[in-house]
């Protein structure tokens, strides 16, 4: 194996030079898809810190998106919104980021206020970091190189500035991944600096896995009617009543229902889809439209109940790559052939599935 950021190595040395002998086993890598392959940034993470502000401001749906990839690839995600400095205690502004982020610190995931600039909450920041090794994940300007500067006591120096402004300027702008190790005292921190994964664009995700990585269903999940429950539609959802009486936060619940059917339609993202190749092209729309396969076969009531309730998504789903006869075994499937075979009375709300422009 080719060494990279972050591995752990055997080396054997002699009097002027170390050799590597021998990369030991990655307990795990980030990976980032590319055109022609996936490309490794680095190996034996423990820890994603999300950096955001107030300005430029964030957003639920990338926040939810982040935790989602981070989980699916067991990182521990710690969110830090930086540059307090901008909404200082007891503004309304410094409410309005509390209430927001109170929602994940609700959840279980670790929220700290910093301020690159002033320097409040750094101490906690660089006391989570201590024994670990983290990559800094967030939208351009929200201050990671200013916080990775701050975090360096003088010993890390990086660009700070928007892109544009960088190029503008003509100062070096690092386009490798780096690991660096934090002065201090303790247990040792390593920080990745890694532009390639700044935006954290990582999305291997199936939606059926989707459920599996809203961290805060998944005790409720345990308990739903059925044990493939998609929290959708299903009757006996226990997830659904958890959020109507308010043990799962509504704002998580209802991402969960987006992203879900943008992973259906395989459509997360149209900077992501250039990023595809083609066998995952052909993947994704596999997955969006009834498999050719399952056509005719008997679906299950969860199925039937999902493809009903999502008529007008699958819909979109299939325009420009499902064939009329799909679309007439589908209406068979759904009218006919299934008619109260679930026992549940699904059958009987069935109405035709309009296939114009489909
Ligand atoms: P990056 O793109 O995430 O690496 O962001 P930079 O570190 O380049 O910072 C973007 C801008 O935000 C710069 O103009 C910084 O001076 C500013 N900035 C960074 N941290 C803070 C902070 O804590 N408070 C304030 N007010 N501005 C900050
Ligand atoms: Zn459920």
């Amino acid at each position: 194996m080719e060494p990279i950021v972050g591995d752990e190595v055997k080396i054997r040395t002699s009097d002027a030079e170390a050799v590597v002998e021998e990369v030991l086993p990655r307990r795990s890598t980030l990976i980032r898809r590319q055109t022609m392959k996936p490309q490794v940034l680095c190996a034996n993470l423990d820890l994603a810190v999300l950096v955001l502000s107030t300005e430029p401001n964030f957003s639920e749906g990338m926040v939810d998106r982040v935790l989602v990839s981070a989980h699916a690839q067991s990182l521990d995600v710690v969110l830090v919104l930086n540059k307090a400095d901008l909404v200082p205690r007891g503004s309304e502004a410094r409410h309005r980021v509390e209430r927001r982020l109170f929602v994940y610190e609700k959840i279980g995931y670790k929220v700290l206020f910093v301020s690159a600039l002033e320097g409040e909450g750094l101490e906690d920041l660089r006391s989570l970091l201590g024994g670990r090794t983290s990559i800094l994940v967030g939208n351009s300007g929200v201050g990671k190189s200013c916080l990775l500067n701050k975090l360096g006591q003088g010993q890390i120096e990086v660009t700070v500035g928007d892109i544009s402004e960088k190029l503008k300027l003509g100062r070096h702008i690092t386009t490798t991944t780096t690991m660096h190790r934090l002065p201090g005292e303790g247990p040792p921190a390593f920080l990745i600096d890694s532009p390639g994964a700044r935006r954290f664009s990582i999305w291997d995700v199936k939606p059926e896995e989707l459920k599996e990585h809203f961290i805060e269903f998944i005790p409720f999940a345990r308990h739903c009617k059925f044990s493939d429950c998609r929290h959708l539609q299903e009757p006996g959802c226990m997830v659904k009543q958890a959020v109507e009486e308010g043990d799962v936060p509504p704002e998580r619940y209802m991402s969960y229902q987006r992203i879900y059917q943008v992973l259906l339609e395989g459509t997360e993202g149209s900077f992501r889809s250039a990023l595809w190749t083609e066998s995952e092209h052909a993947e994704k729309r596999k997955r969006a439209s009834v498999r050719e396969a399952d056509i005719g076969a008997p679906l299950s009531a969860i199925e039937i109940a999902v493809l009903r309730s999502s008529l007008h998504h699958l819909h979109h789903a299939f325009k420009g790559f499902c064939c009329k006869d799909s679309l007439r075994s589908m209406e068979l499937i759904m009218t006919d052939e299934n008619k109260d075979t679930d026992g549940m009375g699904y059958a009987a709300a069935a109405g035709k599935p309009k296939s114009d422009g489909g």
